[in-house]
């Protein structure tokens, strides 16, 4: 067996393979990791056929989808899953063929209702059901405490004791444990009884994981989050420094128009001399108005230097070919001592 095991801050991340036939599945893609993944794929003469979230994640933002559409491969997870765009929805007791390697599916509910494990020869990718040392929490959206203690106690646990468990997540810099170790070490696994362990879990008093709306949003609906979009917009458009902009209107350059996209009020209290205001907002319904000539080039600005990207990539799809972006905001643009003018234009 092929395997790559992909480590972001607490998120652990797996590509696994058959040498014999060049064949291969990602599970658990985080979104940072995804030209990494193509990499080690590409590197080793791997195609991925399978993209596996083994469940709805809510505290990072999952690369499933659009790893699984970039490949053309499905993306893989269990029925009980609410995501509307998953490919192959599988059950407890399915099979998936990665070439010679058998990836078995367990349906192990609890951390969420569709989450799944995957036994894959001599180790078993837990997911969030069992962690080195921990569990998954129970108490964010479908998460059930009675169903983590009998998918942990009547089906995970009763497997080879010499099995490797490979969570999705660990915090302490370990890569991998054995069923046998955390049945004999695992503080969560130390209850007497069913009802004890739910009382456990009840009174674990978790922090709310950071993102868990955007997490949950994109997650779940298959939307994009709001860095996927920055980093798409940043794809398309070139920028320009701070300091080049500064040279260039110290040089009346008639060919540029500097378009600042902020609020009318933030313009007023200081703006780039000759820039235009055209608050983000209403970009796309006074832009005719406003820069009548779509050959002149543009330059974007806002504050910190995010709404400007975007604004360029909107710009650049209506036609305007020579939109750029500021690199930075109007914020280091005063940090810079750079020329500024208040109130209007004259
Ligand atoms: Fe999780």
């Amino acid at each position: 067996m092929l395997f790559e095991h992909v480590r972001t801050g607490g998120c652990q991340s797996y590509l696994v393979g058959c040498g014999d036939t060049c064949s291969a599945a990602v599970i658990d893609p985080e979104a940072s990791q995804v030209d990494r993944y193509l990499a080690l794929a590409a590197r080793d003469g791997l195609r991925i056929h399978y993209v596996v979230d083994t469940h709805t994640h809510a505290d990072h933002f999952s690369a499933g989808r659009s790893l699984a559409q970039s490949l053309g491969a499905p993306l893989v997870m269990h029925r009980a899953s609410t995501a509307p765009r998953v490919d192959m929805r599988v059950d407890d007791g399915d099979m998936l063929l990665v070439g010679k390697l058998k990836l078995q599916v367990l349906h192990t509910p609890g951390h969420t209702q569709d989450s799944l494990c995957l036994v894959a020869e001599d180790r078993v990718f837990t997911g969030d059901t069992l962690l080195i040392g921990g569990t998954g929490r129970t108490d964010l959206p479908t998460g059930d405490a009675g169903a983590l203690y009998d998918s942990l106690f009547g089906k995970l646990l009763k497997l080879d004791a010499a099995l490797k468990v490979f969570p999705a997540h660990d915090y302490k810099g370990h890569s991998h444990s054995t069923i046998g170790e955390e049945i004999a070490g695992n503080p969560r696994l130390q209850v007497k009884n069913r009802a004890a362990f739910i009382e456990m879990m009840g009174n674990l008093n978790l922090n709310m994981p950071a993102h868990i709306t955007e997490a949950l949003r994109t997650n779940l609906s298959g939307g994009k989050t709001v860095a996927q979009m920055l980093a798409e917009a940043a794809a398309v458009v070139p920028f320009m420094s701070l300091a080049q902009l500064k040279e260039r209107i110290g040089h009346q350059d008639a060919d540029l128009v500097v378009l600042d996209v902020r609020e009318r009020e933030a313009y007023l209290n200081g703006h780039i001399p000759g820039a235009h205001l055209l608050p983000r907002g209403q970009l796309e319904l006074r832009v005719n108005e406003e820069l009548p000539d779509p050959t002149r080039r543009i330059v974007t600005c806002c504050e910190l230097g995010r709404i400007s990207t975007l604004a360029a990539a909107t710009l650049r799809g209506m036609g305007f070919q020579r939109a750029v972006a500021l690199d930075g905001g109007m914020q280091s643009w005063r940090e810079a001592g750079y020329p500024l003018r208040q109130g209007a234009e004259p």
